[in-house]
């Protein structure tokens, strides 16, 4: 279950760095990836829901949409 693990941890690291509340607009943003520390993890944000959608760069690390 590492890589339900590593969603959780990497979804984590988003709503940290720009909370629970949803965003006015929605907006995408980056960040270097607190997974494989090597790639970077691309996200947006929905406006409408908060939900989130997530890739890294790196092939096999995470990547979910909500
Ligand atoms: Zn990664």
């Amino acid at each position: 279950m590492t890589y339900f693990k590593n969603i959780a941890v990497a979804r984590q690291a988003i709503t940290d760095k720009h909370g629970q509340q949803k965003p006015q607009l929605t907006f995408c943003a980056e960040m270097s990836c607190p997974i494989c520390k090597a790639g970077t993890l691309s996200y947006q944000i929905s406006a409408v829901n908060g939900h989130i959608a997530a890739e890294c760069s790196t092939s096999d690390c995470v990547k979910w949409m909500e």
